[in-house]
Order: structure tokens, then sequence, then C-alpha cells
């Protein structure tokens, strides 16, 4: 599978910047550098930054004074011969760097096809590649740990020891199945049925990390409802700590939903400031409001904003009527610098009769900047609720193909459970297991189809 042909990328985002990282990999980085270098061979240091001269090749004209680091392979992260030259940053530094090396005989890198290639020479496998693209993308510090936990092995680590337990337990019942005219085989099949539950307890809590762990990636999406001017942009912008959505005095201005990613307490969430849904709408604002009514469905959570102006009312009700079954509400009394702070009255807990969505009711005043952080502490609470543990340690599932994986084989584990308790002969049961390795073997890329390979790292940056 080695490559034959040598990449090159800028592995930093392009634009104004004191450095940029320009990274060559393939068999033909040592002739590279030497035609780049004059006097590389003499010099050169394996894994050890060296200052040097770059020069175009093609008519000898200086590019830049740069730091060159050589990476023999397979002690790289590629597993091949790689280069990092750190240019002076900026647009055209490094972009005529990596022309030059593409005019020695490289080839510009498609997205992701560094780590691609570290996957193919076995330096990472697929959840520690999936890993590694969400620490690049993580915008909040849990799917930070959580990634960096992925990029280390942790989930892999878990992974291989359900597939190996996998391994074990058919080995257990070919013991089973050895002494079959005995009346006491040396593993009784109580003892198989037993380490097939333990392993459907592993799969279980394995999952139980997922909706969680997915919503990680995405943010755990949250809704602010409420009439016009209840104060829910100025509560959006007070969440965000910047001015983001237009603030305006008119009743109906937002026409459309606002949606800003933010890290609250560390944990992530898309926020999104909705249109208030009304009756009397004309045609622009009625979409704004099919749109609010389908953030409102969808929301984690609804943050439903109600201004001491008017208290809770038969709007409020609307709300709620709108909502599913099982969605999560924080009714805000806002603006409760107004009013000597008493704000308005909401209906809370259930004894008093208090709609059971209504999970927490809190003052906020976005003005005054107070209940902010009790609004993030109530977030975190209700979405990320405990199956992701804050310090990183323990694996968990952040992608569907992951979700999916451990589905299948959970599916067929109990499948095999099933069977043996119900009398199915082992054989048969047996025959549950080895697709359970497989989904397993999948996840992880033991074997792999090119395509979901392809599919894979095209989502990645280019560089990485
Ligand atoms: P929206 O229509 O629900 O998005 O409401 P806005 O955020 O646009 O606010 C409506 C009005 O209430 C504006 O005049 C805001 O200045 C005012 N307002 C919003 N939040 C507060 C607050 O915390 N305290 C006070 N005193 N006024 C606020």
């Amino acid at each position: 599978m080695e490559a034959t042909d040598t990449i090159v990328a800028l592995a930093t985002p392009p634009g104004r910047g004191a450095l940029a990282v320009v990274r060559v990999s393939g068999p033909g980085t040592r002739a590279i550098l030497q035609a780049l270098i004059p006097g590389w061979e003499g010099r050169a240091e394996e894994r050890r930054p060296v200052l040097a001269r770059l020069i175009d090749p093609r008519d000898e004209s200086l590019l830049d004074r740069a730091l060159v680091t050589f990476f023999p392979g397979p002690n790289s992260y590629t597993g091949e011969d790689l280069a990092e030259i750190s240019t002076h940053g900026g647009t055209l530094v490094p972009a005529l760097v990596a022309d030059a090396i593409e005019g020695s005989g490289a080839r510009a890198a498609r997205p992701g096809e560094f780590t691609q290639r570290a996957y193919l020479n076995g330096k990472l496998d697929l959840v520690q590649a999936e890993g590694v693209r969400d620490l690049v993308e993580a915008r909040s510090e849990a799917l930070h740990r959580v990634a960096l936990h992925q990029v280390e092995g942790g989930l892999s680590r878990r992974l291989s020891d359900i597939r190996e337990a996998l391994v074990g337990l058919e080995a257990l019942l070919v013991h089973h199945l050895d002494f079959p005219e005995e009346d006491d085989p040396p593993v009784p099949l109580e003892r198989v049925i037993g380490e097939g539950r333990a392993l459907l307890g592993t799969l279980d809590a394995l999952l139980a990390t997922a909706p969680e762990g997915e919503l990680l990636r995405e943010g755990a999406l949250v809704v602010l409802a409420g009439r016009p001017n209840a104060g829910k942009s100025s509560l959006f912008n007070a969440l965000l700590g910047q001015e983001r959505a237009i603030v305006n005095e008119q009743p109906g201005t937002t026409r459309d939903a606002v949606e800003a990613q933010v890290s609250l307490g560390g944990y992530p969430f898309r926020l999104v400031d909705t249109a208030g849904i009304r009756g009397d709408a004309g045609e622009t604002e009625r979409l704004g409001i099919e749109v609010a009514r389908r953030y409102l469905r969808a929301a984690d959570v609804v943050l439903l904003c109600v201004s001491t102006e008017w208290g809770w009312g038969a709007i409020e009700e609307h709300f709620l009527s709108e909502l599913r079954e099982d969605a999560a509400v924080v009714a805000l009394r806002t603006k409760c610098d107004r009013d000597g702070g008493r704000g308005a009255t909401l209906p809370e807990g259930e004894a008093q009769g208090a709609d059971p969505r209504i999970r927490k009711v809190l003052s906020v005043s976005a003005l005054g900047g107070t209940g902010l952080g009790e609004v993030g502490a109530a977030l975190r609470e209700l979405v990320f609720a405990g199956s992701v543990e804050p310090s990183g340690s323990v694996p968990v599932l952040t992608r569907r193909r992951q979700t999916r994986g451990v589905e299948v084989a959970r599916r067929e584990v109990a499948a095999f459970v099933d069977a043996l308790r119900s009398g199915v002969p082992a054989e048969m049961a047996a025959t549950h297991l080895r697709p359970a390795e497989t989904a397993l073997e999948d996840l992880l890329g033991v074997i792999s189809p090119d395509e979901v390979l392809d599919r894979l790292f095209s989502e990645f940056c280019i560089g990485k």
C-alpha cells in the first residue's frame, strides 16, 4: 500500500500570521529538501529543526529563511519520510515555497491525505483519525478533552478489548462444545451466558455515551423563544458575549433565526434566536415563524423568555404547545433589573400544576449581566448530565459511524445471549459472534473498503 508519490500542502490556515508550516511527505522528500536547500545533506539532522535558506531550484531565487525539520520514515506522522518547513507567514511566502516544492516533483495533497497515509501506514486507526479531525475542529474544552483521549487511543483500546473479549467468548464456547456428552463440561453454559451478559454491559455503557458524545461535536441546540420584545436578542448577545444578533425595539423584526456557536462552561451549544410566534403575521414574518417552529421542535433545550412587562400568559402556554413531549424548558424571567428585581411570576414546580417540561425557572438581566452564569449551568446540567466524564478519561462515542458499529455489535451479542438462553444449539448461537467482531474491526479500520476511507478523509482540511 506504500505511496509512491510525494505530497505537499500548507498545514496552517492561509492568511496573515507570523508563521506558516508547509508539510511534505513521501519518498521524494529527501530529494526535494536537497533541491531547495543548498548543502542540506551535510546539515540535515533527523527530527531537529535546522535554520536554512530556501531557494527555488528553477531559478535559484531566494524564497525564505525557514526552520526545516526532517522526520525519516517510519518515525513520522505519516510513517513516510516527512518534512515540516516553518516559513514566514502571510499568503505569499508559504505559497511560493509550496509551489517550488511542487516544481521539484511533489503534488498538492488532497484534504486529509497526510492523516490517510498515517492510517494506511498503521500510525493510527480510523477512530484515532476521527479524533484528529475533532481535535482540530473542537470549539469547546469538553470536545477537546474527548478528542484528545480518542487520538491517544482511548476509544480504540476499549473497542479492541471488546473485540478480544468476543474472541475469548468464542474460545470459551469451543471448550463448552468439546465435551458434549459429559454432564458437567469444563465450561458450563451458564458461564458462557454470564460472560456474554458482561460484554453486553460494557457495550451498553459505551452506547450510553453516544447521545452526549454526538452533541459534543454538533453542539446542543438551544432555542430562545418568547414574545417579541421579551429580551431574546439581548440575552442571545449577552450569552455570546459579543454583538452578533441585531437587537431591535420593533416587535417582530427578527424575521429569521440567528444561530451562533458558543462554549458555555466548556461545553458546546448552538444558540438560536427565533422570531416570535404570533398569529397576525405578514408573509416574510410567517416564513420566519415557520423556521422558529422547526427549531423549537428540534431544540435540546428551549429558553422561554418572559418579561416582567407582561408576565406569563396565553402566548407562553402556546409556546409550550409547540414543543415536543420530551422537550426541556428553562423559563426565564428576563429584564429582572427592572421592577425592583422581582420579575414575572412564572409557573414553577409540578406540584403547583406547572408543565413538567419546565425544568428550571431562573431570573436574568441581559442588561446587567446577572443570572447568565446560572443559565449556562442549567444548560450544561440539562444536556451534558454525566455520561461524558469532565476529565475526558473515559471513551466516548462521538460519531454516528462509531455508534452504528457498536450498535451492530451489541445487537449480535444480545442475539447470541438470547439464543443460548432459549436453548438454541451453541454452534448456531455462535454465528452471531463473528458479525459482532467484524463490526468492531470495521470501526477501527482493520479492514475497510476504500470508499469508506475516501469519504472519511476527504472531510479533513488540507495539510492534515
Ligand atoms: P426580543 O424581541 O425578544 O429579541 O427582545 P430584545 O432583546 O430586542 O429586547 C427588547 C427590549 O427590551 C429592548 O428595548 C431591550 O433594550 C430591552 N431589554 C432587553 N433585555 C433587557 C434587560 O435585561 N433589562 C432591561 N432593562 N431591558 C432589557
